[in-house]
């Protein structure tokens, strides 16, 4: 793509995001642009339920550097249609590039309202068609690592890979998921682990399942350091909106909750890159390199640049 010319010479892969997010559909076209001037090549771009499926899949379509997936997220489990998985199946064989995501368990403040037997039914169903279809899985995880690993290893391994997006969970559990086939991505969120604890869990992951993301437009890292702020959308009286209705411009929001830009996987990089003591180059590198093995299946090879 002539647009991923770029000066500098790291190129990073975003193994998991929202470009597709409403809250930030009208200056997406704005945001690739600038993540890609910035090095960042590719965006693994995570549908959350049926409602999107079709804008992720027309994302892909339109942007070579997006890599699509289709799931079913936790928090709207009780939102699907009698069809939602023969409608995810379609998806996915009718995209051969696409992976499976974002699916998962939350027990955390938004997913404890959820019923957790739904969100196990569900969950399980998408692993297995992950299995069964040969792509890599995007898994959310809030407060539930215990029955995540229950599960994974009930159904797994899975040698297409797993993602386990924004990984907090603990050091102690790392080995029993790598064995199983899952690769460690890390966004933002990881900010808010006390950095001992953060440090000695970094420390354990296979240096070849190591990944970085975004997550945007959540995720934003809870560092003082400068952000990029996703711009306000000039072409709507209104500007965006978020999700709770609170209209995204900086003098009414406080940083904490303002949108999270694609590009601020740079700050992310260098946070993981310092706690493993790694020049920020080589983290960049080893991430892309993971990531594109990663999203590299069917015999279908997503093409290096840079
Ligand atoms: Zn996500």
């Amino acid at each position: 793509m002539s647009g991923c010319s770029n000066s500098r010479a790291m190129r990073l892969f975003d193994a998991h995001c929202h470009l597709q997010d409403r809250r930030i559909a009208a200056v997406c076209p704005q945001l690739i642009r600038a993540s890609i001037d910035s090095g960042v090549l590719r965006f693994a771009v995570n549908g959350v339920s049926e409602k999107d499926w079709h804008l992720v899949k027309q994302m892909g379509e339109q942007y070579p550097c997006v890599v699509p997936n289709f799931g079913l997220h936790p928090w709207y489990v009780t939102e699907r249609t009698a069809n939602w998985f023969n409608m995810l199946r379609e998806f996915l064989t009718a995209t051969p590039t696409a992976a499976v995501g974002e699916i998962g368990l939350d027990k955390g403040s938004h997913g404890r309202n959820i019923e957790f037997s739904q969100q196990v039914e569900v969950f399980r169903q998408q692993l297995e068609l992950a299995k069964e279809l040969q792509r890599p899985a995007s898994v959310h995880c809030v407060r539930a690592f215990g029955d995540l690993l229950e599960i994974l290893q009930n159904v797994g391994p899975f040698p297409a890979g797993l993602i386990l997006h924004s990984y907090l969970g603990s050091a102690e559990m790392v080995p029993g998921f790598a064995k199983l086939g899952a690769y460690f991505s890390f966004s933002g969120y990881l900010t808010s682990m006390k950095s001992t604890k953060a440090k000695n869990m970094l420390k354990l992951v296979p240096k070849d399942r190591i990944l970085v993301e975004s997550d945007a437009p959540d995720g934003l890292p809870n560092l003082t350091e400068s952000l990029l702020v996703v711009p306000l959308d000039d072409s709507s009286p209104q500007g965006l909106q978020s999700q709770h209705g609170d209209p995204l411009c900086e003098a009414s929001v406080s940083p904490k909750e303002e949108l999270n830009h694609p590009a601020n996987i740079h700050t992310v990089l260098n946070y993981v890159a310092t706690m493993l003591q790694m020049p920020n180059e080589e983290l960049a590198e080893l991430t892309y390199r993971n990531a594109t093995r990663l999203f590299s299946y069917n015999g279908l090879e997503v093409v290096e640049e840079g």
